[in-house]
């Protein structure tokens, strides 16, 4: 028996581990997923795996940007479908969000499990499944210029969790505003997002859906001005602050 309480983050980090590997086996995470995962790991660990105050602060300036959105859509890949349907259909409901499934690597069997397993968590429209609909964003190479006419090539604002920098790139190129989350500050996502939540997707996405829900009762001034009290880059380098406090207190220890 562990000694470890199962309340421990590091007991929790290996359940989300344990999470994308039955993705990986039932077909919903590629090989790079779990790639992209062990590197969050590495970050969430010397983050110290919680939600600290510059998530907190960039995850308010998201709900509030999501509620001002006149088409916000929600990027589905397939590490974000092995780690949390529910809830990622829980904030496209509160925010009233659509929902498209993107693809880095793409694989009509891998699409089909991914949109398999969403119906299953209750979800009722999925875009980036029909051929007729979809449209190329200009600016990158890879399966992901494809999008949906009526989803992310006709939004305003767009969420991409767990993303590639290119394609960040050309889809603020394309004069969408881009959230994300992603664990690392330092990746061209991250960097070139308009709202990073540096956290773990599977922690911050509880609090997103609670802070959505407190902010729908604030009208759009006030709203508005939390989104331009927001700075993405301040809150960038705090985190990169953070991992080298936490670093330098771990040498110390050592
Ligand atoms: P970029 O192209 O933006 O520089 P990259 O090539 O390093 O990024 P990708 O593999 O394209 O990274 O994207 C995965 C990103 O998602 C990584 O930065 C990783 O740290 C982050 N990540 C992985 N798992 C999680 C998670 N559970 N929650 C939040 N972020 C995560």
């Amino acid at each position: 028996m562990s000694l470890i309480p199962k309340s421990h983050p590091r007991v929790k980090s290996l359940l989300i581990r344990e999470k994308l590997v039955n993705g990986f086996d039932n077909g919903l995470v590629a090989k790079e997923g779990l790639l992209a995962q062990g590197r969050g790991e590495a970050f969430d660990y010397l983050l110290g795996e919680k939600t600290g105050k510059t998530a907190k602060l960039a995850i308010r300036a998201t709900a509030a940007q999501l509620l001002l959105a006149k088409m916000p859509v929600i990027s589905i890949n397939g590490n974000v479908a092995a780690l949390c349907p529910k809830q990622i259909i829980k904030l496209s409901k509160h925010v009233k969000a659509k929902l498209e499934v993107n693809l880095f690597y793409a694989n009509e069997k891998r699409k089909k499990a991914i949109i398999k397993t969403l119906k299953n968590n209750g979800a009722k429209e999925i875009l980036g499944t029909n051929k007729k609909s979809s449209r190329r964003l200009p600016g990158i190479d890879s399966a992901r210029r494809i999008v949906d006419k009526d989803g992310i090539y006709a939004a305003d604002v767009v969420v991409v969790p767990l993303e590639d920098g290119d394609r960040t790139i050309a889809l603020r190129k394309a004069g969408k505003t881009v959230i994300t989350f992603d664990l690392n500050p330092l990746s061209r996502t991250s960097q070139t997002a308009n709202i990073t939540i540096v956290d773990n997707v599977t922690r911050a996405i509880d609090v997103l859906i609670s802070e959505s829900k407190k902010l729908s009762k604030k009208n759009p001034k006030y709203l508005r001005k939390i989104i331009d009290d927001f700075d993405n880059k301040k809150n960038l380098t705090e985190n990169v602050i953070q991992i080298k406090n936490n670093l330098s207190r771990r040498a110390r220890i050592a």
